[in-house]
């Protein structure tokens, strides 16, 4: 069986290692757009702080028997021949495809979209990009458009560095998409005090190259100096060369539960998917790490031969910004269903029932073990005699008798 995976991060690299287990006498192919080794993505932001020394630290181990091939990015897919091109003008036969080509940057501004002088982070070469501005500029200080989770923790990557940022955000607080007001207050006080300023309700308008700097100009008429403009606003699935395949696509590819797309043969993992969220029921891009090795280690299974369903996901994130620990999950920057809220200081706890399950939780200022929140959410275990415990962060795995689906990790 001819196996050719599209993408080299997190989700291809699972689906090969599955692959290579369940297929052994099986071919596979992957081909990756970037020219250097299959790195890890999250850990950028340490790069530019300095937590990983050296560059060659991000690189992931990568399959044993599967073929890496650099540098070879994928234009069109024929599916009648089942045949997959690259720019380089090399053709790949496949009996089973895996797209596993994630998300870019989302530059919604379209004057500054394509500028050099506005950088994004995706990429180890967008890495590069940014430590060579900062070298470069004697205006040591970034301007973060948007504070998402990308930003942010560029943000708190720089105060490392005590260089400092100025968020430019449109709406009215950080991280919108993932926490609410009281969450965001107490960041926004954490990140003023690690050296950011953040300037709301606003957006960037022009940015203007001028000797190392750049001017900025801002809705307002506000122009703000800084070494480089950094973009942060969230992701889109890079899906561009399916155009002329006829792979249904929404925002993202859309898949079954076994993660086989509309075309027979061909299965998407990862952040370029779109699949049915466990809490909202609707599709959802999840864009996270641990969720595109087990879809892609699930869409491996079934390019192998087995069958196995995907069982849907909840979105979650845990990140340490400027010192303070911030756990959410599902429905966490509305208040819905049966909420309760404990604050104290910077420590603020929120969580979300419905019907005695947990569908959505916030805590700020850390959680004694954030696992158990996880797999409360994904088991759907009723949580309707531990709401005491709940709200303190104070779950714990012995609290509960219900059988346990997998939680890989975070
Ligand atoms: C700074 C940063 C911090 C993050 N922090 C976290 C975190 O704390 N927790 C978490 O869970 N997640 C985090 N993420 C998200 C996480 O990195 C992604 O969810 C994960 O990388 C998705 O993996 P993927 O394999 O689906 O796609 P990607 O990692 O995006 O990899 C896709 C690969 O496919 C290649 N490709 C694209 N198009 C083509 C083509 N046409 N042909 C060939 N190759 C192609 C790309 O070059 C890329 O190398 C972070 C991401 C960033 C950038």
């Amino acid at each position: 069986m001819r196996h050719v995976i599209v993408g080299a991060s997190a989700a291809g690299l699972n689906a090969a290692r599955t692959l290579e287990s369940l297929d052994p006498q099986g071919e596979i192919t992957i081909l990756s757009a970037e020219e250097v080794f299959p790195y890890s993505k999250m850990s950028l932001p340490y790069l530019l702080s300095n937590k990983v020394k050296k560059r060659d630290y991000l690189f992931l181990p990568h399959p044993s028997k599967a073929k890496l091939l650099l540098g070879q990015r994928v234009v069109n897919i024929d599916v009648e021949r089942k045949k997959v091109e690259t720019a380089q003008n090399k053709t790949f036969s496949y009996d089973k495809l895996l797209i596993a080509t994630g998300a870019e940057p989302y530059v919604p501004d379209m004057e500054l979209e394509g500028s050099p002088l506005v950088l994004t982070v995706r990429n180890l070469s967008d890495m590069d990009k940014l430590k060579d501005k900062l070298n470069k500029s004697d205006v040591k200080r970034v301007i973060l458009s948007g504070a998402g989770l990308v930003n942010s923790e560029i943000a708190d990557a720089l105060a490392e560095l005590n260089i400092p940022g100025t968020f430019v955000i449109r709406s009215s607080r950080m991280l919108s998409q993932i926490v609410d007001e009281e969450g965001s207050e107490i960041i926004a006080e954490r990140a003023i005090e690690s050296g950011m300023e953040l300037i709301t309700g606003e957006s960037i308008t022009k940015v203007q190259e001028e000797g190392d700097h750049v001017n900025v100009f801002l809705s307002s008429g506000k122009v703000i100096q800084g070494s480089c403009v950094v973009v942060g606003k969230g992701v889109k699935p890079s899906i561009d060369f399916l155009e002329k395949t006829p792979i249904k696509c929404d925002t993202g590819i859309l898949v079954n539960e076994y993660m086989e797309t509309s075309v027979k043969d061909v299965y998407a993992a990862g952040d370029v998917t779109e699949s049915i969220d466990l809490i909202s029921d609707e599709y959802e891009i999840h864009a996270l790490w641990p969720v595109a090795m087990e879809q892609a280690r699930i869409a491996a299974t079934n390019m192998a031969g087995y069958s196995w369903k995907y069982p849907k996901e909840v979105s979650r994130n845990i990140v340490n910004l400027f010192g303070e620990v911030v756990f959410t999950g599902g429905i966490s920057k509305e208040d819905a269903y049966d909420v309760y809220k404990e604050k104290e200081g910077r420590s603020y706890h929120k969580i979300l029932v419905r019907d005695g399950k947990l569908v959505g939780f916030i805590f700020v200022g850390g959680v004694l073990n954030p696992g158990v929140y996880l797999a409360a959410m994904k088991n759907q275990w009723d949580i309707s005699h531990l709401l005491n415990e709940a709200i303190k962060g104070a779950l714990s795995y012995s609290m509960f008798k219900a059988p346990t689906r997998e939680v890989v990790n975070i």
